[in-house]
C-alpha cells in the first residue's frame, strides 16, 4: 500500500473528493489557501474546512493511515469483514470502535442515486433470522422480512438489491420495485397478491405460480433463491448469525456492495469505490449508528390490511408451494 503517511492519505482523499480541484462546500468557490497541513480557507467566503470535514472521517482522532488500512482490509476480505477481525488486524483496543467503523463503511457502500436494475429482474421475499425449515409452523414474530431483487444476466446473475420491509403488502412491494427496477423491465415474481399490480406500474409482469406445482421455489425463481441462500450463509458464516434486526439493512448493503462487484478482478477497485463514497456521504452521528431507527427513512403510513395477516397468508402460500 502506498498510504504510509498522513500526507499521502490526505492527498488521496483530496483527489477523490475534489477531482477537479477544491470546491468550497459552502459557496462553491474554487480559490483557497492552505492553513498548515490540514485546513483549507475559502478565498471567497472565508469558510474554514478540511478534506475530511463533512465526510465519515470528520472529527476522527485516529490517524488516516489506520482508516486506510481498515478500508483496505475490509475491501480485500473476500467473504466480508467482521468487527472482531477488524479489531484484531488493526490492534484496536475496543471492539465497539471496530464495530462502529464497519457500520460507517457500510453506509458508504450504498451509492447515492445508483442505477436501477433493468431488463429481467426476479423478485421475492425471504425471512432472515430463522432456519428455512422452521418457517412454516411458526409465526414470523422473531424474523425479519426482506425483499430481494435479482437481475438476470444471460443464464447468470447480474446486480442485486435488498430491503428490509415491514410487511409483504402491495404498497410496500410496489414501492421497493419502483425504487429498484427501471420502468419497461420484465419483473418476474410468484403469484403472491402483493405483486398483483406490478403490471400497471410500467413493467412487464411475469408470474410463476408456485401453488400446486411440484417444483421448488428455488427452481421457479432460481436466481433470487440462489442469492437468498448465499446471503443467509454469509450472515451465518462471517457474522455468525449475530446481526440484529435494526442493523440488518446495513449488512444487506454490504452484501450487495460486494456481490455487485464480485467479478471485479482488481480488489483495488473496491477500495477505490469505498473511499470515493466515504468522502461523498455525510458523517453519521454515533447515536444514529447505534440506533438506526432514529433515522428511519423507511416508514409507511398504517395500511388497512394488517401486516401480520399478510405475512401469515404469505407463509401459507409458500408452504403450499414448497
Ligand atoms: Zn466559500
Amino acid at each position: 500500500m502506498k498510504f504510509a503517511t498522513e500526507e499521502s492519505c490526505r492527498a488521496y482523499l483530496f483527489r477523490m473528493r475534489w477531482p477537479d480541484g477544491f470546491r468550497c462546500p459552502r459557496c462553491g468557490n474554487s480559490e483557497s489557501w492552505s492553513i498548515g497541513k490540514v485546513l483549507v480557507r475559502c478565498a471567497a467566503c472565508r469558510h474554514l474546512t478540511s478534506v475530511t470535514a463533512g465526510t465519515i472521517f470528520q472529527d476522527t482522532h485516529t490517524p488516516l493511515t489506520i482508516w486506510f488500512r481498515a478500508m483496505w482490509w475490509v475491501t480485500t476480505q473476500k467473504n466480508g469483514a467482521s468487527a472482531l477481525g477488524l479489531q484484531r488486524i488493526l490492534g484496536l483496543k475496543s471492539y465497539e470502535t471496530a464495530w462502529t467503523w464497519l457500520h460507517k463503511f457500510r453506509r458508504a457502500m450504498v451509492r447515492p442515486g445508483r442505477d436501477l436494475l433493468c431488463e429481467r429482474v426476479e423478485i421475492d421475499e425471504c425471512y432472515i433470522g430463522a432456519p428455512e425449515e422452521e418457517m412454516h409452523g411458526r409465526g414470523a414474530a422473531d424474523k425479519t422480512l426482506v425483499v430481494v431483487a435479482v437481475e438476470e444476466s444471460g443464464s447468470g446473475i447480474g446486480r442485486i438489491r435488498f430491503r428490509q420491509i415491514p410487511n409483504a403488502s402491495a404498497a410496500t412491494l410496489n414501492r421497493f420495485i419502483r425504487e429498484s427496477v427501471a420502468p419497461g423491465s420484465v419483473v418476474h415474481t410468484d403469484g403472491w397478491q402483493g405483486y398483483r399490480k406490478v403490471g400497471s406500474l410500467g413493467y412487464a409482469h411475469e408470474v410463476t405460480v408456485l401453488t400446486g406445482r411440484k417444483e421448488k421455489a428455488s427452481e421457479l425463481l432460481p436466481h433470487v433463491h440462489l442469492v437468498i441462500s448465499l446471503l443467509k450463509r454469509w450472515l451465518m458464516g462471517t457474522h455468525q448469525g449475530a446481526v440484529s434486526h435494526k442493523h440488518l439493512d446495513y449488512y444487506l448493503d454490504e452484501f450487495a456492495f460486494r456481490f455487485n462487484r464480485r467479478k471485479s478482478m482488481n480488489r483495488g477497485k473496491l477500495f477505490y469505490r469505498l473511499v470515493q463514497q466515504a468522502v461523498a456521504i455525510e458523517p453519521v452521528p454515533l447515536d444514529v449508528i447505534l440506533h438506526p431507527e432514529k433515522q428511519q427513512t423507511w416508514k409507511l403510513p398504517p395500511r388497512k390490511s394488517p401486516s401480520r395477516e399478510a405475512d401469515t397468508d404469505r407463509l401459507a402460500v409458500q408452504a403450499t408451494g414448497l
